[in-house]
């Protein structure tokens, strides 16, 4: 009955419900504007290089990766990362995920506080996502408290992590938005579109934010408790 015994599961329940109508919903989204072949006939990779030059940006390269919606632009080598459907197709949505992570490689070589920030807590937080568990179980068996604030305080990394990427994303996908209409790559109409796709994918961030969040005050209420 232990984890069966409050709202706070309820809640935990409603927000994964959330994440994943969030997921099925940025799929769907990505899929609709996949569709429609954007007016300038330009792949995500062309997008994503033009975007990169006009901000004279020429130490980041673009490679192309399987499976869908996997793209990312990673710091550490300076890469932006494209999946199939997004490197070599013209359409409105493609262009719009290519844009958006270009929008982190300009995050990068400008030197965005929050993008920093959050590159930093990522050790952290990836130790404390798995760290949460087995000490929280660890301390409940064996009856050791302290072992339950250790597994809570690893955990809050991993929550701190989540809620700094929500402005980077945010950030990517209005800098994006911005310099598709400023460089004529989208048209005006066509913009309204990528910011349709860039809103839902900026939903799963804000769904799995507020997740943690909810998992975090989950954990709190419950070693308080005993
Ligand atoms: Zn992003």
């Amino acid at each position: 009955m232990y984890f069966y015994d409050s709202y706070s599961f309820l809640i935990l329940i409603g927000l994964m419900l959330l994440a994943s109508v969030a997921s099925m919903n940025v799929r769907s989204t990505f899929n609709k504007y996949h569709k429609i072949r954007n007016s300038r006939g330009m792949t995500g990779a062309q997008a994503a290089e033009y975007m990169l030059r006009q901000n004279g940006i020429y130490d980041v390269s673009i490679e192309r990766i399987g499976g869908n919606l996997t793209d990312h632009y990673d710091p550490r080598s300076k890469t932006i990362r494209l999946s199939d459907p997004v490197y070599s197709n013209a359409s409105i949505a493609s262009v719009s995920v290519a844009c958006h992570e270009t929008g982190h490689a300009i995050q990068h070589a400008t030197g965005y506080a929050p993008l920093s920030i959050r590159t930093a807590l990522l050790p952290a937080a990836q130790l404390g996502s798995q760290a949460l568990w087995p000490l929280f179980f660890a301390g409940i068996l064996f009856s050791i408290p302290v072992l339950i604030n250790i597994g809570i305080l690893f955990f809050s990394f991993s929550v701190l992590f989540q809620l700094f990427t929500l402005p980077v994303e945010f950030n990517a996908s209005s800098r994006a938005l911005k310099m598709m209409d400023q460089y004529g790559i989208l048209s005006m109409d066509e913009n309204d579109s990528a910011r349709k796709v860039l809103t839902a994918a900026a939903m799963t961030y804000v769904a799995a934010a507020a997740m943690s969040l909810g998992q975090l005050v989950r954990m709190l209420l419950l070693s308080r408790r005993r």
